[in-house]
């Protein structure tokens, strides 16, 4: 049994899909930590996403992987664990860039696919519900407010220590984000028609995986 989660960037898409996995006894896979890896790659090896060719050419031979450690998802980039450097703003940023290119979408797919035909997965993303898995037993697209995301991501990193966590910049750059991956050409992001639309806006976290487990229980 397959379950798609997709929505934009700080819906907390993989806080939910990690928690309904563990009460399912499913394997989450977290899809945007594959465009991340990509993205790590063109940073490091000075790749802009502005040129498609030159992205193509680029990663036609590398490797993207994923094994689980301890239950835990580890991306390895060329066999090198690089699940460490995948968090931060400027790749996700540069993650949204390269996604929209064909030939970064075609190297993932079928990662993605194969994890899904081999296990019970809750996948999460931006397409999977309308393009990798178009026969999920269930789809949701999780959604809540810029603004209310905005101030989870800020109230994430304060936790962690930033000190100069700007709230402001942090919602700019969601919005942005939000329009890069909605209006790109291929695979954008928006809710697949059969899915079940959840905004988190006024929920807390529980209530959201308790919805979901709810629904998967009912269609398994
Ligand atoms: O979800 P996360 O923020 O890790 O994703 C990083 C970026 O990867 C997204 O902004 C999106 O552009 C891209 N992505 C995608 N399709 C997916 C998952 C992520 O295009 N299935």
């Amino acid at each position: 049994m397959n379950i798609a989660i997709d929505g934009p960037a700080g819906a907390g898409k993989s806080t939910i899909a990690k928690m309904v996995a563990r009460e399912l006894g499913f394997i989450y896979v977290d899809t945007g930590a594959m465009y991340r890896a990509i993205a790590v790659y063109l940073t490091e090896h000075g790749v802009s996403p502005e040129n498609e060719k030159i992205v193509a050419d680029s990663i036609s031979d590398i490797t993207v992987e994923i094994r689980y450690e301890n239950d835990i998802q580890m991306l390895y980039l060329n066999g090198e664990n690089v699940t460490g450097k995948l968090r931060t703003e400027e790749v996700g940023n540069m993650a949204s860039k390269a996604s929209a290119l064909p030939c970064v979408r075609e190297k993932l797919l079928s990662l993605q696919r194969n994890l899904a035909e081999t296990n019970d997965v809750v996948m999460d993303g931006r397409d999977i519900g309308t393009n990798i898995l178009p026969n999920a037993k269930l789809k949701i697209y999780l959604t809540a407010s810029i603004a209310v995301r905005a101030k989870r991501r800020y109230d994430e990193l304060v936790g962690k220590g930033e000190i100069g966590a700007d709230l402001a910049k942090i919602e700019k750059d969601i919005a942005l984000r939000d329009k890069q991956d909605m209006e790109r050409k291929i695979a954008p992001l928006r809710m697949a028609r059969d899915a079940v639309l959840v905004d988190s806006s006024l929920m807390g976290i529980d209530e959201v995986a308790e919805t979901i487990i709810r629904l998967a229980k009912e269609r398994r």
